[in-house]
């Protein structure tokens, strides 16, 4: 079967493919990088043990209206493993019997794998972002002081990985007031939620530790015209900023934080991370997330190149 093709709901209706299949749903999913990343670990492990020569990971295209019906049938036709991107984090986890601790208080998924109860629901975005911070930036969540950018799935992902790791505080700043209120209101029952500061007026923003570490969980910066998600000028040079989006590589929040003297890197490591991880929790072996950089990149290049 072509890994590279686009596959949808009909395809899956008369799906055949005899081995091991894996898959990300999304819409628009065209340029998701995940077949290529999980397909050149997958190969690396069909190496050391053939069982894994049977193992395939595909893309559909599948509209919110048809999640349900999708998830059925993909459980049905025993697909292994499945990562969800947008729009189906948060509906998913409706359709779940068994959800990780960390999805349920997140409210969104982004990995299932299949068991004979039913699919079983992780996230593995939050664990994605901090081994990003840790290994592109060498910075650590732990006693750090945080702001993050933004308050929709990404960001509570990054708010849960923040309460998980210790983070000292966790500044949240939102463009819409009614969805940070509502994020807030379902952290509430967290360990260490009197950490949380919302930015609500711009003395919040002037009032900043000298250094910490900046998360960009808006969607900000996917198009080159997109304005900054914030006013880079209130960040010393002691900050470091993470910006999760990836493509483009180099985002204006990065390029001008750099300016400035700040630490800056985009999230490529991050949906690596997230991705490696929930290879590992399909195959319970470890998985080299090198590879899988290797391969994101690459593609990454490629269609800058196109
Ligand atoms: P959501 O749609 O759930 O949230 C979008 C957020 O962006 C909201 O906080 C929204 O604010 C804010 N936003 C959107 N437009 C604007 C604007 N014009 N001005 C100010 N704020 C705005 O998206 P996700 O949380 O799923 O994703 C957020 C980002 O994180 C995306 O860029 C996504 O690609 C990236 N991401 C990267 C991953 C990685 O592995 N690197 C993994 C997951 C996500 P408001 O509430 O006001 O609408």
């Amino acid at each position: 079967m072509d890994t590279e093709k686009t596959y949808t709901l009909a395809d899956l209706k008369v799906w055949d493919y005899s081995g091991t299949a894996l898959a990300v749903i999304g819409q628009p999913i065209k340029h998701s990088l995940s077949p290529i990343m999980h397909n050149a670990a997958i190969e690396q492990l069909a190496q050391s043990d053939p069982k894994y020569k049977e193992w395939a990971y595909f893309r559909f295209e599948i509209d919110p209206k048809d999640l349900p019906d999708a998830l059925e049938l993909f459980y049905q036709k025993r697909f292994l493993g499945l990562n969800l991107t947008v729009p189906h984090k948060v509906m998913a986890i409706d359709f779940l019997k068994v959800i990780s601790d960390s999805s349920r208080a997140i409210g969104a998924v982004n990995t299932l794998k299949w068991t004979a109860s039913g699919y079983e629901g992780f996230n593995t975005d939050g664990y994605g972002m901090s081994k990003g911070i840790e290994q592109e930036l060498g910075k650590s969540l732990n006693g750090s002081d945080v702001l993050i950018l933004g308050a929709g799935g990404a960001a509570r992902a990054a708010v849960v990985e923040c309460l998980s790791q210790n983070a000292a505080s966790i500044r949240i700043l939102n463009r819409s007031k009614d969805r940070l209120d509502a994020m807030l209101s379902s952290l509430s029952d967290l360990k260490g939620f009197e950490c949380i500061l919302p930015i609500q007026a711009k003395e919040d923003l002037s009032n900043l530790p000298e250094t910490g570490i900046c998360i960009n969980a808006t969607s900000l910066g996917l198009n080159e015209k997109d304005p900054l998600p914030l006013d880079v000028t209130f960040l010393t040079p002691q900050w470091s900023v993470y910006d999760m989006v990836y493509n483009p590589q180099e985002t204006q929040l990065c390029i001008e934080a750099e300016k400035l003297g700040c630490a800056v890197k985009t999230g490529l490591g991050m949906l690596v991370h997230q991705g490696a991880k929930a290879l590992e929790i399909w195959t319970e072996q470890t998985i080299d997330a090198q590879i899988m950089h290797n391969a994101g990149e690459k593609a990454l290049n490629n269609q800058v190149n196109q």
